[in-house]
């Protein structure tokens, strides 16, 4: 007897969950977890890892159906490897990932807000120069 909390499938239903991974590479803009498009809860967990330059794996998966997909990738720039998530970690299957996935989503919104850093820094910037009761 199978048990279905232990089956991950990387068959049809990981395409669009891997594709959200592919759509968020060029520039983050979702906080995690984010809705799964297959299931739509909202427990859909995106990770990559650097091995060197942009050389590296990409995943993506959801702690709900279990639709994941995984693929050497090229990682972006702006992806700066986690500390807290060891080599023995990044299984083609994200077995070990979704078990510390609130490590992964706290990383990659990290990251999403450290890139977003520059433009809340100009709203704030032009938000003083219209406010003169403030100064910087
Ligand atoms: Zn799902």
């Amino acid at each position: 007897m199978i048990d279905d909390d232990n089956v991950w499938l990387d068959a049809k239903s990981g395409d669009s969950i891997y594709a959200v991974l592919g759509q968020q590479a060029a520039a983050p803009t979702i906080q995690l977890p984010a809705k799964c498009p297959e299931c739509g809860n909202m427990t859909l967990h995106l990770f990559f890892h650097r091995y060197y330059d942009n050389r590296g794996g990409g995943w993506a998966w959801c702690s709900s159906c279990h639709g994941f997909g995984h693929g050497g990738s090229n990682v972006p720039k702006w992806w700066i490897n986690s500390p807290d998530i060891s080599m023995d970690m990044l299984t083609a299957v994200p077995i070990k990932l979704d078990q510390v996935h609130d490590v992964v989503d706290r990383h990659w919104n990290t990251l999403l807000d450290s890139m977003a850093t520059t433009d809340s820094d100009i709203f704030r910037r032009s938000t003083l120069m219209t406010d003169g009761s403030e100064q910087v």
